[in-house]
């Protein structure tokens, strides 16, 4: 088993965009700036929200953190989305998910620039990029496909299952895996809760993308010999023994598969990081776009 380490490999893409965002300092030019709305008391969605933020620090980029109550109206929220988007100095705009129940996620995430959407989950984007036209892609399954491209892993002609078909990790992962790309270039079935016989089909796979958000779903016994397995789930679960009270776990019950794998990622330090190196990389390309 060797480790797909997101760690090692954000590292690399950051200290990459570090010295991009350098360059762009000698030659006078402004540094990308990311703003994050964190909307809430969600503990883990503030977890996120200071990692992306202290991501930026590192590599240079400016961010700027909004935080609202979770009572905040729709309407102040749109207005303030609105304010970031016609901001000449704002390059990339992130609301943190999930919003609360009396907001509609979907006309939130509309409002934002296309061109400033470095989540990639505009409807102009995801068609962009299901199309195969230049766009933002989503964060989570662009960090994945880089990740595969750092360890330049060959996946042509491999058949790739993804389980979950959200509209920000497993469906957009199912069009990049299956993409005339490299990497790219997989046979690519999706599944999702209705799917029958889901241990038949994660037994035929070459690769496993795991994006359901059940803590240690994937058992070694639905898993092939040798195969890829990328384990996308983040669940807290209670361990009195941590000092935060809780530890994270996997949709991949890591032990037991890893010994099959070929290549896998752990949780934590795996497609997390990869998740963040991303976000930076759209967001230099939105400030770069915008010279
Ligand atoms: P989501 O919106 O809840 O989607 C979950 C998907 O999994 C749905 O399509 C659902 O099917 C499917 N599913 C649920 N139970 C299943 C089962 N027993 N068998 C097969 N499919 C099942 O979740 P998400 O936003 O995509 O996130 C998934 C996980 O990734 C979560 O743990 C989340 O915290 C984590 N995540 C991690 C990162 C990162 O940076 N590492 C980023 C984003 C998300 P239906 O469509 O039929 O309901």
């Amino acid at each position: 088993m060797k480790l797909l380490d997101g760690k090692l490999a954000s590292q690399a893409i950051k200290e990459e965009l570090r010295l991009l965002v350098a360059q762009r300092v000698a030659e006078g030019k402004k540094v990308p700036h990311l703003a994050a709305i964190l909307i809430g008391n969600n503990g883990a969605s503030a977890t996120y929200v200071s990692a992306k933020v202290k991501a930026c620090e590192e590599t240079g980029f400016k961010s700027t953190l909004i935080k609202f109550e979770e009572s905040i109206t729709e309407h102040t929220l749109l207005k303030k989305i609105e304010e970031l988007n016609t901001d000449p100095d704002i390059d990339g705009i992130l609301v943190q998910l999930p919003l609360p129940a009396h907001i509609a996620e979907e006309k939130i995430i509309t409002a934002i620039d296309p061109e400033k959407d470095v989540d990639g989950f505009h409807p102009i984007n995801l068609g962009k990029m299901v199309q195969g036209q230049a766009s933002y892609i989503p964060a989570t399954p662009y960090g994945i496909m880089l990740l595969l491209a750092h360890y330049q892993l060959d996946i042509t002609g491999k058949h790739a299952v993804v389980i979950g078909r959200s509209n920000i990790v497993g469906r957009p992962m199912s069009i990049l895996l299956s993409g005339n790309t490299q990497p790219g270039n997989c046979t690519v079935t999706l599944c999702h809760s209705k799917t029958k016989d889901l241990a038949r089909h994660c037994q035929e796979a070459d690769i496993i993308v795991a994006a359901l958000g059940k803590a240690e779903f994937l058992k070694a016994e639905m898993v092939k010999q040798d195969a890829i397995v990328i384990d996308v789930g983040i669940t807290r679960v209670n361990d009195a023994s941590k000092k935060s009270g809780f530890r994270l776990l996997g949709d991949v019950a890591f032990e037991a598969v890893a010994k099959k794998c070929e290549w896998i990622t752990p949780v934590p330090g795996g497609v997390g990081p990869m998740t963040i190196a991303a976000l930076l990389k759209n967001t230099f390309h939105a400030c770069v776009k915008r010279d």
